[in-house]
């Protein structure tokens, strides 16, 4: 049993002015496994004025500099790899493969964040007038649970290498996670308040970073509800917002597809992080002429598919992270066979065999039409929807029928065509025939899927303001 009595600010340790305290679960087993003391608003605001403090000697710091830090940082959370990874599958059940990953990709950030800052022009002329990139001033940073440290790594390092100071709030149901990657980043030894990790409620603390006047910049990733009012309270105080929110995300087979290559990766794109992805390709999108072969073979790739137990090598979908995640996914799974779709695998209830943890069976339905429930709203699970398509005016269409727009993905032999869907999709990225990550492209959604990029050049912009200097001597 872990105790977590300790918040992040000022460079120290310290208790929190929050008293409330939280249980925090072992999905797979349900087994309360810590209690974590969670800061309030009161702490949200010390945590502002240190990095308020704390912003006129950090933003003024040369590029140098930063680099360094964020190399430090880097080397503090890779020496924690283990210890992260040991959290990751313990309070969020990640399946090892995707656990291993996701300790590693909270590193990777920070030293992506440094081949970015080396690269960037803070300074460049319009005209006759110098341009600056200055940094915005404080920025709040808010976290979800389905990949913690990558978030807060991430945030921090494209907030840090612009000369931000910052404040994090993170979920409050990774709070292992949390306090190992602060740890992490102390050893980095960065100047008192620079950043500072408060974890808490969103209604409380996170509530209280998107209102304070003293916060300049508003970075967000969670659901699409709370970030339409992150967006409203920040407005109040003309804060820059960048919100990366929920998805629906299209997979497009066209009818020249390899099936021996677009299955899996489809399965793959739609059961990835156990179906607890915003990228998540949830809507797949089959030839009529083509769809029995395709149903044929999804079975059987789900059926290769292991639910269960995140300690075994085998198993690609873990456990949903909290009982309110799994009852969610049974409701959607409900509607989805009310509303008529076909299940062609998986269903209601547990895996085979297990009688213990937020476990569900990867799911696909077909027969599925884009103004079914389970086509329009984010599901947050391994449930999928296959919906077929006459030609392919009518694929992008429906892929393209729906209020997000994070990621979509392309299966074609065919490049010309590929890319001409790729082309007129709505969507913030597009992968074709691959599944791969590109740190140094900007991430982030069309319409409901949010507001602004991460990553890259973008990234870091999205904690710059330009100033424009026009001068006669
Ligand atoms: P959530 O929106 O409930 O919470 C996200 C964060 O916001 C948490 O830290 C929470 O405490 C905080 N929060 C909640 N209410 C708040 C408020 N009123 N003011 C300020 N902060 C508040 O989301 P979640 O359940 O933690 O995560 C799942 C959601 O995140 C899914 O909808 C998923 O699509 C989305 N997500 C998006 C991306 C992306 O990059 N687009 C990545 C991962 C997850």
């Amino acid at each position: 049993m872990q105790i977590i009595d300790k918040i992040y600010i000022d460079g120290e340790f310290v208790t929190p002015h929050g008293d409330e305290l939280f249980d925090l679960f072992n999905p797979a087993t349900e087994q309360v496994i810590g209690r974590v003391r969670l800061a309030d608003a009161q702490d949200a605001r010390d945590a502002i004025a240190a990095a308020k403090r704390a912003f006129p000697a950090f933003s003024r710091t040369d590029k140098r500099e930063r680099i360094d830090m964020l190399k430090r940082m880097h080397e503090a959370v890779v020496a924690k790899e283990d210890e992260l990874y040991e959290a990751i599958t313990e309070e969020y059940g990640a399946p090892v493969s995707r656990g291993r990953w996701m300790a590693r990709h909270a590193s990777n950030v920070l030293l992506e964040a440094t081949k970015v800052l080396k690269d960037y022009a803070f300074t460049r002329r319009a005209g006759t007038a110098e341009v600056v990139m200055q940094p915005l001033g404080v920025a709040g940073l808010i976290t979800p649970w389905n990949s913690d440290a990558g978030f807060i790594c991430g945030k921090l390092a494209a907030a840090l290498a612009a000369g931000c100071t910052a404040v994090v709030k993170p979920s409050e149901m990774s709070a292992i996670q949390t306090h190992i990657v602060t740890e992490a980043l102390h050893e980095a030894g960065l100047p008192a308040g620079v950043f500072n990790i408060v974890t808490g409620r969103g209604d409380t603390a996170g509530a209280q970073i998107s209102s304070h006047p003293d916060v300049a910049k508003l970075s967000f990733t969670g659901s699409t509800a709370v970030g339409k009012s992150i967006l409203r309270t920040g407005a109040e105080t003309l804060k820059r917002v960048t919100l990366e929110l929920g998805g629906k995300s299209p997979v497009i087979v066209l009818d020249d597809a390899d099936f021996d290559h677009a299955v899996p990766l489809a399965i793959q794109a739609g059961f990835m992080n156990s179906g607890q992805a915003c990228i998540a390709g949830t809507r797949i999108l089959v030839p009529g002429q083509r769809l029995a072969e395709f149903e044929r073979r999804v079975r059987e790739e789900v059926a290769r598919t292991q639910a269960g137990d995140p300690r075994d090598p085998r198993t690609s979908v873990g456990p949903m992270v909290s009982e309110n995640q799994w009852e969610r996914v049974q409701r959607y799974i409900r509607i989805g066979i009310d509303e008529g779709a076909r299940l062609i695998a998986g269903g209601e209830g547990r895996p085979e065999g297990i009688d213990a943890g937020w476990f569900v069976r990867p799911t696909v339905f077909s027969d599925v039409t884009n103004d079914m429930t389970i086509a329009r709203e984010e599901i947050f699970g391994p449930v999928l929807s296959i919906i077929s398509y006459r030609d392919i005016d009518e694929a992008i269409a429906i892929a393209n029928d729906t209020n997000y727009g994070l990621q979509a993905y392309v299966f074609s032999e065919d490049e010309r065509r590929a890319r001409w869907v790729a082309a007129h999709i709505e969507a913030g990225r597009v992968l074709i025939n691959t599944l791969a990550h590109e740190p140094a492209a900007p991430f982030g959604g069309f319409k409901q899927s949010g507001i602004g990029r991460e990553y890259g050049t973008f990234g870091l912009e999205a904690f710059l303001e330009p100033k424009a200097v026009v001068a006669a001597f």
